[in-house]
């Protein structure tokens, strides 16, 4: 089994891991209102989906 000959250095270690993104995959900002929101769900601020706004009955 192959096993590093060094030590991975906090530097390399934390250059790795730039590219790891903070935020939950799937969410985007939404077009209307810019808030965050979910892909593929009505906006929860501002209620609006492919740029128009779907209403709530009652
Ligand atoms: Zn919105």
């Amino acid at each position: 089994m192959a096993v590093p000959k060094r030590r991975t250095s906090k530097m390399k270690k934390r250059q790795r891991r730039t590219h790891q993104k903070l935020c939950v995959p799937g969410m985007n900002n939404c077009p209307d209102c810019g808030e965050l929101k979910m892909s593929h769900r009505v906006c929860p601020s501002c209620g609006n989906y492919k740029g128009q706004s779907v209403e709530e009955t009652e």
